[in-house]
């Protein structure tokens, strides 16, 4: 395998997060990964994400001074036309603002003074994929049709690549540079997450006075409360009520409880099952007690389930392998832009990119795995090149 240049790849880094991109605030990222690209070959295209997301959120006030950007779509024509179009997808935001962050190489790792983020989450990916075009521009590697897709806001809900138009991808196989582990793991099953809101209404009434002629909606939802399982429910579900909220007074009996959760899991009928014992729960301690409750559930991401037999497992291995590493197929409890571009249609993985302790201030990243994560990009480039028999490459 050509060589990466770990000077050139680590001080790109270090340059990148340097850059404060917090979610929806990635106008300097985008124009500092623009130059790169173009000066690598790549033709670049930006959307209106950024806009749109904004506008969703009804927060237009001030949108002229909101350094926002949409995403990024970068596309590199391939110089061996049979092989399959492929993209590698980063996201630009950063979970905080790192804003004065000073980062340090010492004896191979990456971090900050601990004052704030050091953004590995995601620019370790970002800079994985610019090394490596770097590399192939340098070497002149054969390669087929590359697209690059770095999306804006991620961290707040996976929304740049939800807004994106997938439509516009060519890609047959996605490889996420995002995932939190060595870059030897490739995540290939992740949840499906559905959050939920639970209203419960009583009736209020003079808690020393007459009582009796109140309905306690926080002793209704205490009684549910107490029958819903919470935590890992098994290896693949996972419930939780996050937020609780009601009541006014100590002297009024509480009238109103809402209430916010989520569940996930990598089984859709184990998700139903928590959500109807959920709804079950609440169903009881309502009736119990006289109140009435409503339910609503909104499903955030749709998971997926890849196994070693499927393509873009394969090609993601044969990657690792290529990059001197033994390859391990794993899940993960998060969602990340693999969903959606699974949801859409584009078999996809995440892949390591070795930020540890990431969004927090302890978040560190080793410079041997970004050497690696530019192996591993390396490697899945060229199997998808080795595919095509030599005879028929032009
Ligand atoms: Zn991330």
């Amino acid at each position: 395998m050509a060589e990466v240049n770990e000077q050139r790849l680590v001080d790109r880094f270090l340059q990148m997060v340097r850059i404060d991109s917090p979610s929806s605030h990635e106008r300097e990222i985008a124009d500092y990964l623009r130059q790169e690209l173009e000066s690598l070959g790549f033709e670049v295209e930006e959307d209106d994400a950024g806009r749109d997301l904004l506008q969703m959120l009804g927060d237009m006030r001030g949108a002229e001074t909101i350094r926002f950007a949409g995403n990024l779509i970068a596309r590199k024509k391939g110089t061996v036309h049979q092989a399959a179009p492929i993209l590698f997808a980063a996201h630009m935001d950063t979970v905080v603002s790192n804003k004065g962050v000073v980062a340090k190489v010492e004896e191979g790792v990456i971090r900050t003074d601990g004052r704030t983020i050091l953004g590995a989450d995601d620019k370790a990916g970002i800079a994985a994929m610019l090394e490596a075009a770097h590399v192939l521009r340098e070497h002149q590697l054969p390669h087929g049709d590359l697209e690059y897709v770095f999306t804006i806001a991620e961290e707040t809900g996976l929304n740049g690549s939800r807004l994106l138009d997938k439509k516009k991808l060519r890609a047959k196989f996605g490889f996420v540079m995002d995932s939190g582990g060595p870059p030897h793991v490739v995540i290939g099953a992740s949840p499906t997450e559905i959050d939920f809101t639970i209203k419960i209404y009583g009736k209020a009434a003079h808690s020393g006075v007459n009582p009796e002629d109140g309905i306690s909606a926080i002793a209704a939802a205490g009684l549910g409360i107490s029958h819903v399982r919470m935590g890992r429910i098994d290896e693949e579900t996972t419930v939780n009520i996050g937020v609780i909220k009601g009541g006014e007074r100590t002297n009024i009996v509480c009238d109103y409880v809402e209430m916010w959760g989520e569940a996930r899991s990598r089984n859709e009928d184990k998700l139903a099952a928590q959500l109807s014992g959920i709804q079950s729960a609440f169903a009881m301690a309502c009736e119990k007690f006289g109140a009435r409750f409503e339910m609503e559930e909104q499903k955030i991401y749709s998971g997926f389930n890849l196994s070693e037999d499927d393509d873009v497992v394969r090609l993601a291995f044969a990657g690792v392998r290529k990059a001197g590493m033994n390859p391990e197929l794993a899940a993960r409890g998060g969602g990340s832009d693999t969903n959606i571009l699974n949801e859409a249609g584009i078999p996809s993985v995440n892949l390591g990119v070795g930020a540890s302790n990431d969004h927090t201030s302890q978040e560190s990243v080793t410079v041997q795995d970004l050497v690696n994560a530019t192996k591993l990009v390396l490697g899945i480039i060229e199997s998808v090149v080795e595919r095509v028999p030599a005879g028929v490459r032009a």
